[in-house]
């Protein structure tokens, strides 16, 4: 017997009962991305391996475990995106669209990480992202996160998600801090895991995003962030909070957050719930000033971030279990008799002419009256549609309620009319 092929471990094949909720989400999301004057852009999944290990960082977890590269048939190696934003500048730049000039740019797709798969956290991922170029101030940073609340305000999920809020500072200041962070680690080398001994020479900050509860408690001992701020980074975050503060978007300031990722500077935030367990960060970005220069442009002041889809849809599915129904039909079209399946045919087209914005399925394969209406049942259908000898013999049809079990006799002339009055549709 054959072995059923399985799919690879961590990537998951969409079915049509999630693929709603995923459609609903995006769309609203869209929507809202469309309004700030947002443009789609459309990116390979596949890109140079330098291109990630040089936005990235070498000394990220992306970089050191994560990444999906292999050498094409020619030796090159490439990646799998694990994330969107490098691919982003890379286009922009190859595309002369960063140079002297705003964009607002989104995009969505799958993301590929080498991790351990579990609830919230896979291989193959979706990732909305949306990244502006050209504009440096705190404004733009608190109208993106303004954005980003808005997202969650109309899927109803505001309560249940709070912002957390930091600022890196400048690569220069980040150089003083970093100090400070090695004197600490140096004189604690023995409660220090592998990854941080490795980290603390090489990128001292990323211990700050070390899950190991002993070596966090040690950073509690080190002075916060914002005492190595130079003044110019320290303004900046001042004045996005009190921007935040007078728009009324709540958010706690976090010197721990530090993101996943080299290339950001000053801002960075989270939007994390405690709804979904360990993996409770939905939305995470901040501002990278340098990784446009970094990859060859020039300097371009940019922020951005990155939603999370499937934790996103999980909270949404969380907060409204309703959502997950499966979709119903409106009109499931029946027919049985001599001549009678033609004449269907010709209905359909008439009615899907009439009525395009309806979901109609008509009966294939057969089947006599009974075995029609229990197919109709499966999809949901809110009417059925009859067709038999007699009836088309008097050019006429059957409509019938299936959730009160009224039915009428309908001139198949009116059909589409009836149908329009009964499912309260507009004409357009
Ligand atoms: P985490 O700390 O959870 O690993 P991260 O800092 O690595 O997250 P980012 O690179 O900032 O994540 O990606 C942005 C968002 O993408 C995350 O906040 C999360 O919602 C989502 N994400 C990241 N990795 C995965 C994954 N392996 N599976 C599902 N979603 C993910
Ligand atoms: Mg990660």
């Amino acid at each position: 017997m054959t072995k059923t092929i399985q799919a690879i471990r961590g990537m998951n094949d969409y079915l049509p009962s999630d693929t709603s909720v995923y459609q609903y989400v995006e769309n609203r999301i869209k929507k809202v991305l469309l309004s700030y004057g947002f443009s789609e852009i459309r990116l390979p999944v596949i890109e140079p391996t330098i291109l990630f290990t040089h936005a990235i960082g070498d000394i990220t977890d992306v970089v050191e475990k994560e990444m999906y590269t292999f050498n094409d048939r020619r030796g090159k190696s490439v990646t799998l995106r694990p994330e969107g934003t490098a691919g982003c500048v890379r286009a922009g730049i190859s595309n002369g669209l960063l140079y002297n000039q705003e964009q607002r740019l989104w995009y969505m797709g799958p993301m590929f990480r080498y991790e351990r798969p579990q609830k919230g956290r896979y291989r193959q991922f979706y990732q909305i992202g949306a990244e502006i170029f050209g504009l440096q101030g705190p404004d733009i940073d608190a109208d993106l996160i303004m954005m980003t609340a808005r997202f969650w305000k109309i899927l109803g999920i505001s309560d249940c998600i709070h912002l957390e809020l930091n600022s890196i500072g400048s690569l220069e200041s980040r150089k003083h801090y970093n100090h400070a962070i090695i004197r600490l680690l140096e004189k604690n080398v023995q409660v220090l895991d592998e990854d941080c001994k490795r980290r603390m020479y090489s990128n001292p900050l990323r211990v700050l995003d070390t899950k190991n509860p002993a070596i966090q408690a040690l950073l509690d001992n080190i002075p916060p962030i914002k005492n190595y701020l130079d003044d110019e980074s320290y303004e900046h975050f001042n004045k996005l909070c009190r921007l935040l503060d007078i728009t009324g978007i709540s958010y706690h300031v976090n010197q721990r957050l530090v993101r996943g990722l080299d290339y950001y500077n000053n801002t960075v935030f989270e939007w994390v719930t405690n709804s979904l367990g360990a993996q409770g960060t939905i939305c995470a970005g901040g501002r990278y000033d340098c990784l446009v220069k970094l990859l060859g442009g020039r300097h371009t002041p940019a922020i951005g971030f990155a939603i999370g889809l499937e934790r996103l849809v999980l909270l949404v599915q969380k907060t409204f279990p309703e959502i997950t129904k499966p979709q119903s039909i409106d009109l499931y079209l029946i027919a049985v008799g001599k001549g009678t399946e033609h004449a269907m045919l010709l209905l359909s087209e008439n009615l899907r002419n009439e009525l395009p914005e309806l979901k109609i399925i008509q009966n294939f394969g057969g089947g006599n009256f009974r075995k029609q209406f229990s197919r109709a049942h499966k999809y949901g259908a809110r009417f059925v549609l009859i067709l038999g000898e007699s009836e088309i013999a008097h050019h006429h049809c059957i409509i019938k309620n299936l959730c009160n079990g009224k039915q009428q006799i309908v001139p198949l002339s009116q059909a589409s009319y009836i149908i329009r009055l009964l499912l309260n549709i507009s004409k357009k």
